[in-house]
């Protein structure tokens, strides 16, 4: 049986380009004892892959030259060999990589109903983006009922479950993205109070208009320009959510810190970064919750999917154009 894969081939120095990856056939191996085959069948496209491409610390290993690239998957056990946990045609997210099929030990493995949702959803709003949302905003934001919230990135997968989360907290949120279509969907499908389109309208405008008070929690997910102005715009005792600084990971130049900072003193405001990874014993219940709020119909989730692992450059790069809505996905099979 034949495998396709991307392979990293060159570390990029800003946006990827067609040097960066390489896509190559392979044999499929035998399994051996304890392993389980996995057919992909959605594999996530994260920003979080880019930083994964730097030969740089940080809190996860770098993907080696040469190896799978990196990424949150979701299929179907396709053969087990002797395995205590997996059988033929368990649906199982992980960490399957940008390839077709995926033999593994079953770490880091588990199983999914799509009784409940889709696939895809699994590695969307109740998967690794979705947890992200709960954790950094409900924990690491301490949200309170009542908070105004300012959330960047606000139509992406991260963003919209951050915003969401919030209104069920009966919070006031305003969220940021690029374009009109993307605002119309916060204010009329997702229920946000307020949109401001940073690619066509006054940020510092729009701050003024939605945020007249000011705000208690900035999650931000983008950093740059748009950190510097959600700075300047802090309550007293408010939180400033680092998750993500998506305008900053293809730079060439060095990242741009906020000039703003000094507002976290005057307000005596708190700025902590978050990693998802450190939440995983509260996964299961999050993904419990989640999962009621969504057949309650209180929680949204979009998926924008596209296919082929031959479009695997040219679709991740959407990440970063903004071309897409919600949660960027590639179809395998
Ligand atoms: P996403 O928001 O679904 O997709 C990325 C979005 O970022 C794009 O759609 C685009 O939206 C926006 N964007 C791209 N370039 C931008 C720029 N220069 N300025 C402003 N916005 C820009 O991605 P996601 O998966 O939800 O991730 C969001 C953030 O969370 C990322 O920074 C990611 O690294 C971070 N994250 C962190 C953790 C953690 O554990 N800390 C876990 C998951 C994700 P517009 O069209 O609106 O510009």
């Amino acid at each position: 049986m034949q495998n396709q894969q991307q392979l990293l081939k060159n570390r990029p120095t800003g946006l990827p380009d067609e040097n960066t990856w390489e896509l190559v056939t392979t044999e499929v191996p035998e399994l051996r004892e304890g392993q389980i085959l996995v057919r992909n069948h959605y594999v996530s496209l994260d920003p979080a892959m880019r930083g994964w491409m730097n030969d740089r610390k940080s809190y996860i290993e770098p993907v080696a030259i040469g190896d799978v690239m990196r990424a949150g998957s979701v299929g179907e056990v396709i053969k087990v060999n002797k395995h205590p946990s997996f059988k033929v045609g368990d649906v199982v997210t992980g960490w399957g990589g940008v390839q077709e099929y995926h033999v593994s030990d079953g770490s880091g493995y588990y199983p999914v109903d799509t009784r409940l949702a889709p696939m895809e959803t699994y590695i969307g709003t109740l998967g690794m983006p979705g947890l992200t949302a709960y954790f950094g905003i409900l924990e690491v934001g301490e949200l309170k009922e009542g908070d105004v919230v300012l959330v960047s990135g606000a139509a992406g997968a991260v963003g919209s479950v951050v915003g969401q989360i919030a209104k069920l907290k009966n919070c006031t949120v305003i969220g940021i993205a690029g374009g009109p279509e993307k605002c119309a969907y916060l204010t009329e499908e997702l229920g946000f109070d307020g949109a401001i389109d940073y690619k066509n309208d006054n940020l510092y405008a729009g701050l003024k208009k939605y945020c007249p008070k000011g705000i208690d929690i900035y999650f931000d997910n983008v950093g740059g320009d748009i950190l510097d102005a959600a700075l300047t715009k802090l309550r007293m005792n408010a939180r400033v959510v680092i998750c993500g600084a998506i305008s900053q990971y293809n730079n060439t130049t060095p990242i741009k810190g906020p000039s703003n900072y000094l507002n976290l003193l005057v307000t005596r405001s708190t700025m902590k970064g978050m990693v998802v990874f450190d939440h995983a014993k509260g996964y299961a219940a999050a993904a419990r919750q989640m999962g009621q709020w969504m057949a309650e119909g209180k929680l949204k989730s979009r998926e924008d999917v596209y296919e082929g692992i031959e479009n695997f450059r040219e679709t991740f790069l959407r990440l970063f154009s903004g071309e897409k809505m919600g949660k960027l996905v590639l179809k395998i099979v």
